[in-house]
């Protein structure tokens, strides 16, 4: 039998850190990452065939949980009829006419291959549109790798950026302006310096790449009115919260309408694509359209159409994310009251199916309170719970995510292997 210690020495040797995308690697948590040999509905089985209850769900997209017979089977049907055309397909006129008519704020959309590039070429459009070049973005959210997005705040509530990778030009980051997430003061002292200079900013409207922290409430209106006031885009990157907090997304449940919003993860349905969309007058500029370029090979894959149709197809039942929400909450109740049972300081935050866990006392509406919890606990936790088969994201610093595939017994379990893991991980 290979073991995941054999394939993760040989892939130390052929892939940087053994992986293709970093935080798989388990760093952040210390030890080493298993290998999924196959997947279905709320469990990952590694290739020694032992069972994990999964809350990262492919980091967010599969929400109905893995391998859905009717995700599968679309896929299945597409793939019989070519994989890749490099023309127009019908696939990719319904799933524009879905997006619209789900996400009122969308009147045209362009498909792209993952949440970095929908996002990348948002604020492309941004400042194509505006002729404006400073772009805003929130310390602790993540909008993919691209080099304008790897900055984070110096101290003090706005700086210009510095750069968090070697890589990115200090010249790229001087043009991102980072802000605290959440601190309403601080944007409209940016704004009131830089406004005329901004393109657009773009948020993580729920923040989930810092745990997950929901913004404050009247906290993205504040951000709508400066953004009005200023002549600035305001983008939601609705990569994470798109289709997972609500059918409409984050704007839909906050009722805050952005200029731009950016998705993948569950638009792919498990397949790798992004959108970026909004109004039609600013995606009228976009090639062939109008001049601001943006292009893609694989861009609008009828087999990733397909699959992506078909989740979205799922998630439109009735009652879906109330179901959702309640799963979820069984689940942060219930590590809240076997947290206070055990006599840890912890809290939890949650949106719709998406949930946070911090071993602190306070509720965390902040990315300093986020990184003030206990991380070394968390890891310890971590370790217990994947012992007792239970795979939560490999870092304090990422949301969960709860499927509709979850059952009552899912949660019931998780909850035991929670006890005991907080046991041995408070020793
Ligand atoms: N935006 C957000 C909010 C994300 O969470 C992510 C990825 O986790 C991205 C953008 C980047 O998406 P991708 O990994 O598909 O490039």
């Amino acid at each position: 039998m290979t073991t995941n210690h054999e394939l993760f020495q040989r892939a130390q040797q052929l892939m940087p850190g053994g992986v293709n995308s970093p935080v798989r690697a388990f760093k952040s948590v210390g030890g080493e990452p298993f290998f999924t040999a196959r997947a279905d509905g709320a469990y990952l089985w590694d290739v020694e065939g032992k069972r994990y209850i999964d809350y990262v769900g492919s980091w967010g997209p599969m929400i109905v949980g893995h391998n859905h017979p009717h995700v599968r089977e679309a896929v299945e049907r597409a793939v019989k009829n070519g994989l890749s055309y490099g023309t127009p397909c019908p696939a990719e006129v319904t799933m524009a006419e879905m997006i619209t008519r789900l996400v009122p704020s969308i009147d045209m959309v362009r498909m792209v291959n993952s949440g970095t590039e929908a996002t990348m070429s948002a604020i492309r459009l941004a400042r194509g549109a505006t002729g404006r070049n400073k772009i805003v973005k929130f310390e602790g959210c993540y909008h993919g790798h691209g080099d304008s997005f790897l900055v984070k705040a110096g101290s003090g509530a706005l700086t210009f950026g510095v750069p968090t990778s070697p890589g990115v030009p200090k010249a790229n980051a001087d043009l991102t302006l980072t802000l605290a997430y959440n601190d309403l003061d601080a944007a409209r002292a940016l704004f009131d310096e830089y406004g005329n200079d901004i393109a657009g900013l773009i948020i993580e409207p729920v923040a989930g790449n810092m745990n997950c922290i929901p913004p404050k409430e009247g906290y993205l209106q504040g951000l709508r009115e400066l953004c009005t006031k200023h002549g600035v885009l305001l983008i939601f990157d609705e990569v994470m919260t798109g289709f997972r907090v609500a059918l409409g997304g984050a704007q839909a449940h906050y009722g805050v309408t952005p200029d731009l919003t950016t998705f993948g993860k569950i638009i792919g349905g498990g397949m790798p694509v992004g959108a970026y969309g909004g109004r039609r007058e600013l995606m009228q500029q976009i090639a062939p359209a109008g001049p601001i370029y943006q292009a893609g090979t694989l861009s609008g894959n009828p087999v990733a159409m397909a699959a992506g149709l078909a989740m979205l197809e799922l998630i439109q039942a009735p009652g879906f994310y109330e179901q959702l929400a309640a799963r979820t909450r069984l689940l942060t109740d219930g590590l809240q009251a076997v947290a206070d049972g055990e006599g840890l300081a912890f809290s939890t935050n949650r949106v719709g199916g998406m949930f946070g866990l911090f071993f602190t006392g306070e509720k965390v509406d902040t990315y300093a309170q986020a990184t003030a919890a206990d991380t070394a606990l968390f890891n310890r936790f971590f370790h217990g719970m994947l012992e007792r088969g239970v795979y939560l994201a490999p870092s304090a610093f990422e949301a969960g995510f709860v499927s509709s595939a979850h059952t009552e017994q899912d949660i019931a379990d998780t909850l035991e292997a929670a006890r005991a893991a907080m046991r041995a991980a408070r020793a």
